[in-house]
């Protein structure tokens, strides 16, 4: 399935192909904290196929518990984390694209769940919570106003 991406300040912009049946939720912890949320979504590209159309995403090498070190890239500019990938190939097959940035992540669903030992106990959870179809009003305590 061919994608295009960008950044949320739009300096960075990419294509790729990847497999629909790849998206993956995974809940290990520096996905939390480089994700800035519970978990992060992933899709891999098919070899050889993602192309950077504009923008030059800043590198930062995470090593892993296993010692593996990868570069995680984001966005210079507003922050958002655009990919992964192998730290010592000079063009990496495989990026490991982050599902947000993804125009068509509406039609990639997870497939699977990673690191569900370090899960946040309350994600499987998420459909009992109050919804709003958009944001809701605070009243100064913080607290959501009855409507
Ligand atoms: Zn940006
Ligand atoms: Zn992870």
């Amino acid at each position: 399935m061919r994608v295009d991406g960008q950044c949320h300040c739009g300096q960075i912009t990419y294509v790729a192909e990847v497999d629909p049946a790849t998206v993956m939720i995974c809940n290990c912890t520096d996905c939390q904290t480089m994700a800035g949320s519970a978990f992060r979504t992933l899709v891999l590209t098919r070899p050889g196929t993602f192309r950077l159309l504009s923008g030059e995403p800043k590198p930062y090498v995470k090593t892993g518990d296993s010692g593996t070190r990868r570069i995680q890239s984001f966005c210079p500019e507003c922050g958002t984390p655009i990919y992964s990938a192998p730290v010592d190939t000079a063009e990496p097959d495989i990026y490991v694209l982050r599902l947000g940035a993804v125009r068509q992540r509406d039609q990639l669903v997870p497939k699977v769940k990673l690191w569900t030992r370090s899960a946040q106990a309350w994600v499987d959870d998420m459909n009992a919570l109050p919804k709003f179809e958009t944001q809701p009003v605070f009243d100064d305590d913080g607290q959501l106003k009855p409507t």
